[in-house]
């Protein structure tokens, strides 16, 4: 058996209690988001949600309410992306404590439809509470498939070449900064650090293009870091798998405010790229006909046989394994 951590113990419990029961579910519990089919329908739809709370995923004096708008939707929006499915609706959820102006809320709201963060889905309805204890936002995001590709956690084998995209650990290293009690940030690097953390995009394009392309076996987006997400697709997918840590795509400039951008781009989690594995033979097809302007892919890894395991390879040192260092809400 997979150890399984806190939250994935607890999705175990309800996949174990409300798995699948009716035909028209093709995806329940478990994944990025759930799949549906509607009676007479030529498309899936997909569902996914996603709540943010004050003191726990965000604090008021690090953001902006647009800042936290924009991020609010757009990891709802990663969720559909990583199974290539186009936004569509989505619904909000706030509860509010007394101290919020009507500014904030209108800055609050613009952030959430801002072309980048929602990528074309439209805000049709929700809720307002009032809140004794900071502000909660919950959101619900209806997302639509293309030709009914649709791409799963489950699917990868062994032998599969496992890509990224983009950099993993700027988010972090943004997070770093503002805990360091970093206000205004100075280098570039620090700029984009920072803005990594607040306004990340969800690789909306890309996802789409590699759910059409019949070249992927499996995909979920990076939410939680590497070390936590990857045995997640393993598992779903029956198989272990290898990284290579010269191969980790890395933010090297976090070295600067003394961050391990390494450790940072394995266990820091709040990177919202996609990783999806493609098997070996589709691989020159994959880079010849990936789109130039989308971010950047090379091979990270490998799928292999086993039960969830991730192993790090380093040349000249035996394999280990990775620990699961990443986000997880219940480990104190
Ligand atoms: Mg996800």
């Amino acid at each position: 058996m997979t150890k399984l951590t806190g939250e994935n113990r607890i999705v175990q419990f309800l996949l174990d209690r409300y798995g699948i029961k009716s035909p028209a579910i093709r995806k329940g519990i478990g994944d990025d988001a759930a799949v549906i089919q509607p009676r007479n329908a030529d498309e899936y739809m997909l569902l996914t949600t996603d709540m943010l709370l004050e003191g726990i995923d965000f604090r008021q004096e690090w953001t902006t309410p647009r800042q936290l708008g924009f991020k609010s939707i757009a990891v709802n929006i990663s969720d559909l992306a990583a199974m290539g499915a186009r936004p569509r609706f989505f619904t909000v959820s706030l509860a509010i404590p007394s101290g919020i102006t009507e500014r904030w809320i209108r800055e609050f709201y613009s952030g959430l439809t801002e072309p980048n963060s929602a990528k074309g889905a439209l805000l049709i309805g929700g809720d307002l509470s009032y809140s004794k204890n900071g502000i909660m936002i919950s959101i619900t995001a209806l997302g639509e498939s293309t030709n009914r590709r649709v791409l799963y956690r489950s699917g990868g084998r062994p032998g599969d070449l496992l890509y990224v995209t983009g950099i993993l650990g700027k988010s972090a290293a943004g997070l770093n900064l503002r805990e360091t009690g970093c206000i205004r940030p100075r280098s570039r690097s620090q700029k984009e650090a920072i803005r990594a953390h607040h306004l990340p995009e969800a690789r909306c394009e890309a996802g789409k293009w590699l759910a059409q392309s019949g070249l992927v076996h499996c995909m979920m987006d990076l939410s939680d870091g590497i070390s936590m997400d990857l045995p997640r697709m393993c598992a779903a997918s029956g198989v272990s798998a290898e990284i290579r840590l010269d191969k980790i795509p890395i933010f090297p400039e976090s070295r600067m405010w003394n961050c391990d951008p390494l450790e940072l781009a394995l266990h820091g989690g709040e990177d919202y790229e996609l990783l999806f594995a493609v098997p070996k033979t589709k691989r020159q097809l994959l880079e010849m006909n990936y789109p130039s302007g989308f971010t950047k892919i090379t091979p990270r890894g490998e799928m292999i046989r086993g039960e969830g395991t991730v192993w790090v390879v380093e040349s000249g040192k035996r394999r280990r394994r990775l620990s699961e260092l990443g986000y997880d809400h219940f480990r104190s």
